[in-house]
């Protein structure tokens, strides 16, 4: 595979593809249907500022895969979104969904926007904005978005009101992750960190590691980052790092504290705004140490987790991991580790657990969503962690038999139980003729 720069997300993740499309002995014909999106739009949302002005943004929806049922993926905010971010973003999804053998496929949008740069009465009409532009293409039967970086459970629920409006319907099933009381499921908000952390559970098993005397240290401090350090606290461990983007200072901090960052301090009023950044008194106040933003790679600990943005670990910091003691690591983010770097922790023998397995518990809990929203019946909170935990455990255990058994690395065998599974589904509706 080539070196980090050469390569742009898409172009990594379809790299992976080919790779273990090869170990599928996949029909070549099946191999060149799966490695594109079925869909993509690009739109431009006008939006009215508070000022009065208008500025347009740029926005998309890819629809990588419906052949297992409706397009599934979040809708993200950043800066430097591009087609290719989200393309790689929404095969990710296909494969996700897969892995967890959830009936979805896989999509994603983006906008290309800082969201801290927008009021909130702005962000609800570039919200409003974007289901204007997609509608044609979505749909609770088609395709179905979700919270992604930098939104959030009232973003969804302007997104649904906006399509309902347009709908003169109630569609509470074409967007998750809504907030509780909306048509949101329990269990939403802390399914993608709980999700990480049963991994880490079912990880420690394997290799004899308890929880007590573990510890861990956080790439990040929004969602999915908090409920990775409530439930890893839970089970009895040490959180001793978590990083996270200042945006007053423009660059990113560790925070860093030996007895463990307590999830009350974390959760405490006016610890973290809406993005994930922690107010850096509220950690001065608690003990805890501002560090440099790599700070959190270089810990001694048990468990590294990438919990934040794609591709933050890279050649050019991952040797600053401490192979001695780190045992697993469980990528939570979307893509945080670079082919280089991914390929320097293969070879140290670290238990990896791969993005699209490891953070499938936000999806999955999506997908809980949407069968209350048919049933308009909704399951208490116990209930919807038990069956997100049996889905993830079962999911772990498919995934690292099949490479205790066939002597793969962990990434590999994931892709390998999902492209089997979605190829299976575009040969049965007969989209793509295989050779028999
Ligand atoms: N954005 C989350 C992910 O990347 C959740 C997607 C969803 O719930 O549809 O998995």
């Amino acid at each position: 595979m080539a070196q980090d720069k050469e390569m742009n997300h898409f172009e990594i993740v379809q790299a992976q593809f080919d790779e273990n499309a090869k170990k599928c002995n996949l029909d070549s014909s099946m191999q060149e249907f799966l490695r594109e999106a079925e869909r993509e739009i690009q739109v431009r949302i006008p939006v009215e500022m508070d000022d009065g002005s208008t500025k347009t943004f740029t926005g998309f929806r890819v629809q990588h895969s419906t052949a297992r049922g409706p397009a599934k993926g979040g809708l993200r905010f950043a800066a430097n979104e591009t087609i290719d971010m989200v393309r790689a973003l929404a095969i990710m999804m296909t494969w996700k969904c897969a892995v967890v053998n959830i009936p979805l496929g896989g999509g994603k949008g983006g906008v290309a926007v800082d969201p801290r740069e927008l009021s909130e009465r702005e962000t609800e009409r570039l919200c409003r904005g974007w289901v204007r532009q997609v509608y044609d293409i979505v749909g609770p039967e088609m395709d179905v978005p979700a919270p992604d970086v930098a939104t959030n459970p009232q973003d969804m629920l302007w997104i649904m009101d906006e399509y309902d409006t347009i709908a003169r319907s109630r569609k509470p099933g074409f967007v998750t992750g809504k907030a509780v009381g909306v048509g949101g499921s329990l269990g939403r908000v802390e399914a993608t960190g709980y999700g990480v952390i049963f991994c880490v559970r079912e990880a420690f098993k394997r290799l004899n590691i308890d929880f007590k005397g573990a510890t861990a240290s956080i790439q990040g401090a929004g969602n999915n980052a908090q409920y990775c350090c409530a439930k890893f606290t839970e089970y009895g461990g040490k959180v001793i790092a978590m990083s996270c983007w200042d945006a007053n200072a423009k660059k990113a901090f560790t925070y860093s504290c030996e007895d463990g960052i307590k999830p009350e301090d974390l959760f405490a009023e006016g610890t973290l705004d809406k993005f994930g950044t922690i107010n850096p008194e509220k950690a001065k106040a608690f003990g805890w140490k501002q560090e440099d933003a790599d700070a959190w790679i270089r810990k001694p600990v048990t468990v590294l987790i990438p919990a934040a943005l794609g591709s933050a670990v890279h050649k050019d910091n991952v040797n600053g991991i401490d192979f001695n003691t780190v045992k697993v690591y469980a990528e939570a983010a979307n893509s945080p580790t670079t082919p280089d770097a991914d390929k320097v922790i293969k070879e140290k023998g670290v238990f990896v657990i791969p993005d699209f397995l490891c953070n499938a518990g936000g999806v999955t809990v999506s997908y809980f969503e949407q069968v209350q929203n048919n049933m308009n019946y909704y399951w208490p909170k116990g209930e919807v962690f038990e069956k997100l935990d049996h889905i993830m455990t079962s999911a772990f255990n498919d995934v690292i038999d099949l490479a205790e058994k066939e002597k793969l690395y962990t990434r590999d065998a994931a892709y390998v139980i999902a492209i089997q599974r979605v190829a299976h589904s575009v040969a049965g509706r007969g989209w793509v003729k295989t050779k028999k």
